[in-house]
């Protein structure tokens, strides 16, 4: 049975990537960082399908990403797939954004995304198999007016997945990323409806994404058919960047 681990499963594109992969036939473990009920919540749709696992950890925290790989480790002896999905945003236009706010931002969605690789590559390194696959962003390829944390940490999640490609193709690992654009989430249910309607327009194909476009996308990555693939970013964003 082929083992997955998500980052930041409870909600959003997450949970939906848990559920699709549990279908896909992966035994999940699901990571949450403060929210035990949605996490119990997406477990209970992942066992319909197949074996999964709730673990708590805040990926910021080098040794509680290593503990995430541990738990993974302990019950199910093997990680066929990662999926670094965990990421926060912390708006606000520079000259107000706190140097904190910055930090904690890259911590996130950057230092996390290199821990939970290079504690889940030792163990792939070993099975000489593996996929990792990083969630990046279109904003850190275009960048946004208020979003220079947020901007900075998903480009750096793309050239960072880019090194770990090359590094990792010798021992029949494969780095990617999906770059999403405006998908209908927590994250983004901050903007008003008006906002989202003015945002839509500007979107070749007239709508924001749904988690269920960004799962697609991964459960493509993650399939064999994908296995010639690797330090590429797919954009997934109805043609918000061509
Ligand atoms: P979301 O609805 O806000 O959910 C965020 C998830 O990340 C939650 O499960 C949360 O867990 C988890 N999380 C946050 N901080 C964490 C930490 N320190 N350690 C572990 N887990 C943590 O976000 P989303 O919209 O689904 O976004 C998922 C990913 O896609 C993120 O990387 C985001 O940057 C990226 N993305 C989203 C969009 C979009 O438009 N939505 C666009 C481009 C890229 P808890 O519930 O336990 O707090």
């Amino acid at each position: 049975m082929k083992v997955a681990i998500v980052t930041g499963a409870t909600r959003g594109i997450g949970r939906q990537i848990a559920i699709d992969l549990a279908q896909e036939g992966y035994n999940v473990v699901i990571n949450y960082n403060s929210n035990e009920a949605k996490a119990l919540e997406v477990k209970a749709l992942c066992d319909e399908f197949n074996e999964a696992i709730i673990v708590k950890g805040n990926v910021s925290e080098a040794n509680e990403c290593q503990a995430i790989i541990d738990a993974a480790m302990q019950k199910f002896g093997r990680i066929n797939l990662l999926v670094n999905n965990a990421g926060i945003t912390l708006d606000n236009l520079v000259l107000r954004m706190t140097e904190e706010d910055f930090q904690k931002v890259v911590q996130t969605n950057l230092n996390g995304t290199f821990y939970m690789c290079k504690y889940a590559s030792k163990i792939m390194f070993k099975q000489k198999s593996g996929k990792i696959i990083n969630m990046a962003s279109v904003i850190g390829e275009v960048g946004n007016i208020g979003q220079a944390n947020y901007s900075a940490s998903k480009g750096g999640v793309i050239a960072m997945s880019k090194s770990f490609a090359k590094e990792f193709a010798s021992r029949g690992i494969t780095v990617n990323c999906i770059a999403p654009g405006y998908i209908q989430t927590d994250m983004t249910n901050v903007l008003s409806d008006e906002i989202k309607a003015e945002i839509a327009k500007q979107i070749p194909l007239k709508r924001l994404g749904e988690p269920k476009d960004i799962s697609n996308a991964v459960c493509f990555l993650a399939s064999d058919k994908a296995s010639y693939i690797t330090g590429q970013v797919i954009n997934v964003c109805g043609g918000m960047v061509i």
